[in-house]
């Protein structure tokens, strides 16, 4: 026959009985151990955090703590009368009341009259309050009265999970303590503990499946653990922990991921109609997919990590502006969910509109395409949306002109060996380099000048920078990177090379440039400066900037763009050379003859989107010259 065994849940069984058993929140628990060794103790404790992470079982080893026969001690002995008793919540001088059911004026009335007596056997008479934040607003008037002026053997240990409900009257008496949600690997570390006092077998990414759905509350993840055993037995694996709790395997949110950055909708609606189908919490997979964008755009704000994760891998392809429109976008959406009836369908729309929000021309494509446009860098490797994609790719072919019978794919391919040839020439002379550049990077808006204020590089300000001495590091990097995209880097010229540090290069800029390190470019541009710079310099650099500079002298008014010549149509349909032949031989550039352009194609350029876009960013107009074929 069977015997009824008493059974105490985990979360009661491995409820911490020392400070040091308490996980995760080290930063409470030592200022409590010293408040008691240098006999600091204040009359009030405030104990604040969400649900299941270890309030009142510090609260109740605090009380130990105070009246522990062999204290008050830091480490109470868990083995005397007083402990015993009050671990099982029968100490006559440790009250616990809760403030959900306890909460009138009368029995705050009754709490004072019995503060008054001394305590029946240790020093301290110690009254705990759970959920504080239910009290009536009469009842904590009358508690008021006792927190003014307590007796001296008095403690109060007050919890709760809503702090901002609790009277400033009360809270500015009492000492507040914190206490952290538990990251998942503290959780799963827990768990795991416990699968080897309770000899089971627990599939470390069970446990990690437990540790993210308990979302930080411990005590969750205990009651969890303690019902996928009543349902598996003593052997657990990850995807017995999805079946019991409805999870959605990570492997199965990672491709739903890609599935929408891929901006492939049906697979992205297929895999939800799966996991609807199995009777999956889409609440959840919804809340998994938020969870996996945010480590994506943590993961692309730490690029060394980037080759290694699968977070860094989803987050090559796209930017973190993108990334921030879509956290916000399902964001929301996992707010509307929470209310709909029909959660696939919530769904479905959450992830078409999220595909939609991907496929918009967002400002810093507009910006990479331009760039790439103007300095003749490569376009960007993620993907560029329609809009983007389509005006940008044929312009190189349209603008420089000469070439326009070339496929663009041979420009394109010249571009690396362009940018080689060109560090090599910036590194042997740097004039000749100058002479170079100019002749090589296509020349933007043949005939009409377009008025971009400050990343325009005016030809005295070229001229001194050539004067710059060649041991300076700085210059060389700053005019190779100045070069390759100038809406960019261009500010990089106005720094100044202060000194090299042991491996800190200073770099000292006006104090105006300091808003161009706050952008979305810096920190990869800050790698690549420090790469270049360490590459030159043969050791490992690392970039300094001061904002201390003189600042520049105003510009001076851009002067009237020359119109072109007229070209010959004989001279238009002549080959003209291809630019890396110039290469080799850059101190005697060939002069292009320009392009004739007709009013229609002219027309064409001024509609065109990015173009449009420009002009309005750049709050600039077409400017065109006296003969040119438009004005
Ligand atoms: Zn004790």
């Amino acid at each position: 026959m069977l015997t009824p065994v008493s059974y105490r849940v985990f979360a009661r069984k491995y409820r911490p009985q020392k400070f040091e058993e308490v996980i995760g929140q080290e930063h409470i628990t030592r200022t409590l151990q010293n408040a008691i060794k240098g006999s600091r103790l204040a009359q009030a404790y405030l104990f604040v955090g969400p649900r299941g992470v270890g309030k009142t079982s510090t609260a109740r080893i605090l009380a130990k703590a105070l009246n522990c026969l062999n204290g008050p001690t830091d480490n109470p002995c868990g083995t005397c009368d007083a402990c015993i008793e009050i671990a099982e919540g029968r100490s006559l001088d440790v009250m616990e009341i809760d403030g959900a059911s306890n909460n009138s004026v009368e029995s705050i009335r009754t709490l004072r009259e019995n503060a008054a007596y001394a305590p029946a056997r240790g020093p301290y008479k110690v009254y705990l309050i759970d959920e504080v934040h239910m009290l009536t607003t009469a009842a904590f008037n009358a508690l008021l009265k006792t927190l003014e002026e307590p007796p001296e053997h008095v403690k109060f240990l007050f919890a709760t999970t809503e702090a901002q409900k609790v009277p400033a009257t009360i809270l500015s008496r009492c000492q507040r303590f914190d206490l952290r949600r538990l990251t998942p690997e503290l959780i799963a570390g827990h768990l795991l503990y416990i699968a080897k006092e309770e000899k089971v077998a627990l599939d470390p990414a069970a446990a990690d499946a437990i540790a993210r759905g308990a979302d930080g509350a411990l005590r969750d993840a205990e009651s969890m653990f303690d019902q996928v055993i009543a349902f598996c037995g003593t052997t657990i694996t990850a995807s017995d922990v999805q079946m019991v709790f409805g999870f959605t395997p990570r492997e199965t949110v990672i491709s739903l991921t890609a599935a929408l950055l891929a901006r492939n909708t049906p697979s992205a609606l297929a895999l939800v109609r799966d996991q609807a189908e199995a009777g999956k919490d889409l609440s959840r997979l919804l809340a998994e997919l938020v969870s996996l964008l945010r480590d994506v755009l943590i993961a692309k704000a730490h690029p060394a990590t980037v080759e290694q994760t699968e977070e860094g891998r989803l987050g090559e392809s796209i930017s973190q502006e993108k990334l921030l429109v879509l956290l916000d976008h399902f964001g929301e959406s996992e707010g509307r969910m929470r209310w709909a009836t029909d959660k696939k369908l919530q769904l479905d729309v959450a992830l078409i509109k999220g595909v939609h929000l991907l496929e918009e021309t967002s400002l810093s494509d507009v910006i990479d395409a331009l760039a790439a446009l103007r300095g003749g860098a490569p376009l960007p490797d993620r993907p560029i949306t329609k809009v983007t994609a389509s005006a940008a790719v044929p312009k190189p072919a349209f603008i420089a002109s000469p070439k326009k019978e070339l496929p663009v794919i041979e420009e394109e391919s010249n571009e690396e060996a362009k940018k080689e040839a060109l560090k090599k020439a910036v590194k042997e002379d740097e004039n000749n380099a100058l002479a170079f550049k100019a002749e090589t990077v296509p020349t933007l808006f043949m005939g009409d000048e377009i008025a971009v204020g400050p990343a325009t590089t005016e030809p005295e300000e070229q001229a001194a920078s050539t004067a710059a001495p060649t041991s300076d590091p700085w210059h060389t990097v700053a005019m190779l990177l100045a070069s390759e995209s100038p809406l960019k880097f261009g500010w990089l010229e106005d720094g100044h090379f202060l000194e090299i540090e042991g491996d800190r290069l200073i770099v000292e800029f006006p104090p105006s440039l300091e808003a161009q390190t706050q952008t979305l470019f810096w920190i990869q541009a800050v790698k690549k400066i420090e790469a270049l710079l360490s590459t030159d310099l043969g050791k490992k650099i690392s970039l300094e900037c001061r904002f201390s500079g003189a600042e520049p002298p105003a510009p001076e008014p851009m002067p009237e763009p020359v119109p072109p010549p007229r070209a010959k149509p004989s001279e238009k349909a002549a080959p003209t050379p291809a630019s890396s032949s110039s290469a080799s031989n850059p101190k005697t550039p060939t002069p292009e003859p320009p392009p004739e352009i007709s009013a229609e194609e002219l027309e064409a350029f001024k509609n065109d989107p990015l173009i449009k876009k420009a002009l309005e960013i750049f709050k600039a107009e077409i400017l065109t010259g006296e003969k040119s074929p438009g004005a």
